[in-house]
């Protein structure tokens, strides 16, 4: 038996052990933002403030309006007075001209009275929007909320992870140190090109564990015969006897 190369095979399959780990890691990872709805959220809060906006606009166009109709109202008011103090000043005794004025004074009150009306609609309707931009506020600071925790949570999450990986990369560098350059290379290449999956077991002596097609009859000789690590004739992948190859 080539002690040599069997601890080679075990050194290999720990070396694929080790960056299976981490690429499941980075697959974690990958899915961060998946797993804390930062997606969902960025576009809760997105929604949210732009509602908040609408209902802050349209609050602010109503309160002016709302002013505009109270300077108009007032200017009215000073109107009807001018026009009752003509009429009870006694300087005009032309009866014409005095019901000429009293029909104006009508006119004038019942102007008035709309915009007193309207006035009382949009001061209800500034009532609500108030409401609605106090609850779009709330909701917004909400959703802000929710969104820090998740980063948080994500945050320290990776930090974790990452941390876990290099952990992980340092054991797998130093064992690759106990690699011939050209093993590590072929096991890098391998690594590479098939998928993150470079070294896999025989399985039950005929199978291999990563193409999962039966070897030939020569090939399942030579595993039988030999120890250490063989190369499989179809994927090319490293081969390594498990305990019950
Ligand atoms: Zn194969």
């Amino acid at each position: 038996m080539d002690s040599g190369t069997d601890a080679m095979a075990k050194t290999l399959l720990e070396i694929q052990g080790l960056d299976t780990e981490i690429k499941s890691i980075q697959r974690e990872i990958e899915d961060l933002p998946r797993k804390y709805q930062l997606d969902e959220l960025a576009s809760e809060r997105i929604d949210a403030r732009e509602m908040r906006s609408a209902n802050e606009t349209r609050l602010e166009e109503m309160t002016h309006k709302q002013h505009k109709l109270d300077g108009e109202l007032d200017l009215l008011s000073s109107k009807v007075k001018k026009e009752e103090e003509k009429l009870f000043s006694g300087t005009i005794m032309n009866p014409k001209e005095l019901s000429a004025i009293q029909a104006e004074i009508i006119s004038l009150r019942k102007k008035c009275d709309e915009m007193e009306t309207e006035d009382l609609q949009e001061m209800e309707e500034i009532e609500a929007l108030r409401k609605d931009v106090a609850v779009s506020k709330a909701r917004v600071a909400d959703v802000e909320e929710k969104e820090r925790k998740a980063l948080s949570s994500r945050d320290s999450v990776l930090s974790d992870r990452k941390g876990d990986i290099a952990a992980l990369e340092m054991r797998r560098d130093s064992l690759k140190r106990n690699l011939e350059e050209s093993v590590r290379e072929n096991y890098e290449k391998l690594l590479r090109d098939k998928g993150g999956l470079a070294v896999v077991p025989i399985v039950q002596s005929r199978t291999c564990g990563g193409c999962h097609i039966d070897f030939s009859r020569s090939q399942i000789d030579q595993f039988q015969h030999n120890e250490g690590i063989f190369y499989c004739e179809f994927c090319r992948r490293i081969l390594v006897k498990s305990s019950e190859s």
